[in-house]
């Protein structure tokens, strides 16, 4: 392959945040372009609105990854799932949907017979003005429905082109209940010829994710420590009054993050799900990075929102090849 014609593999960064809004960052999603590919990353509040506001068109994405079924991950998914269909005039593809449980019983409470956009679909597609507008648009009839591919993951790959695949690991969620797990959560590895990335979601440190993680490329990860909380001189969230539930009921700092990255050695982390603390107090995001790094020498990223990030690296591609 020649240098000028390496493809691309770029990382959009449409939600960084949390769960508590703030005006740089609210909930998640990231779009990975591999060449002429979009695959979703979660579907945080407000990704239509921001794939639009970063010119991408979402009806292009044909592969939408959950990582877990909180709803700063999950609940702008209805607003995506109809706009790319309504907006698909005459060209709708199946829409792949990736999850742990209950991801196939999400998208029927949704889009099924009775879901909770059914009588909205029916009206689209059997009303004479929609109609209409439908077919001045290009579109013909009859009008289908939207056709959703879903498919509840665990473990192992799950999506495979010539191009690009994407596997999983059931991985523990940060906030496990006497060891168990509220929800079933999961992180994804994509490989490409161009680079691979990790998405944790919201995985605490665990055996499954450092298996995934290993040696990839890139790694997006939500810091260990909550970060809606204030912090306290020692950079450390003040996690008083609220016990150890918010951290994790093993109580993962982020000293533990610079470890699990060392032992990782992503190329770069990208760090995401980041807390209004992160924006208001200062000094807040130079101590974080700050006590990770030092333990990981790799580069430590906290882009913002609404920006691109190019991970292909020629350098990268040949560290790759190396190692087969
Ligand atoms: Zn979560």
């Amino acid at each position: 392959m020649g240098d000028e014609n390496v493809g691309t593999l770029r990382l959009h960064i449409v939600g960084t945040g949390c769960n508590a809004p703030s005006g740089h960052a609210y909930g998640s999603a990231f779009l990975l372009e591999v060449s002429d590919t979009f695959l979703l990353f979660d579907c945080g509040p407000a990704t239509s609105y921001k794939l639009a506001s970063m010119g991408l068109d979402l009806r292009r994405v044909h592969h939408v990854f959950f990582t877990h079924h909180h709803y700063d991950h999950t609940a702008d998914f209805p607003c995506f799932a109809l706009t790319r269909w309504d907006k698909s005039k005459g060209d709708q593809r199946a829409l792949s949907v990736y999850g742990p449980p209950p991801t196939p019983d999400f998208v029927a409470a949704l889009f099924g017979p009775s879901g909770a956009f059914s009588a909205d679909l029916h009206a689209r597609i059997t009303s004479p003005a929609s109609l209409g507008y439908y077919q001045l648009a290009g579109g013909s009839l009859p009008r289908p429905e939207p056709v959703f591919d879903v498919t509840e993951a665990v473990t192992g790959t799950i999506a495979k082109t010539a191009t690009w695949s994407v596997s999983c690991a059931t991985v523990r969620h940060v906030d496990p209940v006497d060891g168990e797990p509220l929800l079933t959560s999961l992180a994804y590895r994509v490989e490409t010829e161009l680079g691979s990335i990790v998405f944790a979601g919201d995985c605490d440190d665990c055996p499954e994710l450092r298996r995934l993680a290993d040696g990839v490329d890139t790694l997006v990860l939500k810091p260990r420590a909550t970060l809606t909380l204030p912090f306290v001189d020692n950079g450390q969230p003040d996690i008083s009054g609220i016990g150890r539930s918010l951290v994790t009921g093993s109580g993962k700092t982020l000293e533990q993050d610079g470890l699990l990255l060392q032992e990782c050695a992503p190329k770069r982390v990208v760090f995401s799900h980041l807390g209004p603390a992160l924006f208001s107090q200062s000094g807040v995001r130079e101590r974080v990075l700050a006590t990770i790094g030092r333990s990981y020498e790799g580069l430590m990223l906290m882009p913002d929102e609404l920006t691109s990030l190019d991970l292909e690296d020629k350098d990268g591609q040949r560290a790759r090849t190396a190692r087969r």
